[in-house]
């Protein structure tokens, strides 16, 4: 584990709803916010609704930006994303989970708790100097963003999919040369 478990799991939350813009779109429409809410269980308010689906795809383009962003601008997008929320940091523990902050009231629509989970999980990433851990997916034709939670740091790419893709074309470039 390189951050926190409530940390990387906002991490994971943020980069499946920024990588879900890439075509073609997994968050259209109310169903695929159910496939969003079944892998990341999030508590608090959940409408369910066309306007949260549609708060939810506005919000995409910003948590690229933030994700991406080299480290002084990240931090500059976290300041800008905490002075727009009323914040109420409170510890939590639930379902399950054991004690871990909620900077925003659980009423709070979506959208802003997820932009504040985000800002809050890059925190730590800027304080230890781990943006390198959020890159561009290697693959040639992807554009979506990998997240390396790996000891190793041996993760370059966005999913299993573009990884496989890759090693078979290496593997077949390889015999070639033979
Ligand atoms: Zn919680
Ligand atoms: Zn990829």
């Amino acid at each position: 584990m390189i951050f926190t478990d409530d940390t990387e799991e906002a991490l994971r939350s943020a980069v499946w709803l920024a990588n879900s813009a890439e075509q073609p779109d997994t968050l259209t429409d109310i169903d695929d916010e159910g496939t969003f809410l079944h892998e990341f269980p999030y508590t608090g308010r959940l409408d369910r609704d066309e306007a949260e689906v549609a708060s939810l795809r506005g919000l995409r383009p910003r948590l690229r930006a933030m994700l991406l962003a080299p480290r002084d601008e990240m931090a500059a997008h976290v300041n800008d994303a905490l002075a727009e929320s009323r914040l109420t940091p409170a510890l939590r523990r639930h379902d399950g989970v054991d004690w871990h902050l909620h900077a925003v009231a659980d009423e709070q629509p979506l959208a802003e708790r997820i932009l504040i989970e985000t800002a809050m999980a890059l925190i730590d990433v800027i304080r230890a100097d781990e943006g390198s851990r959020l890159t561009v997916c290697e693959d040639d034709t992807c554009r979506a963003i990998a997240l390396d939670l790996s000891r190793n740091r041996s993760k370059r790419y966005c999913s299993t999919t573009c990884a496989n893709r890759n090693a078979v074309a290496a593997y077949r470039a390889r015999r070639a040369e033979s």
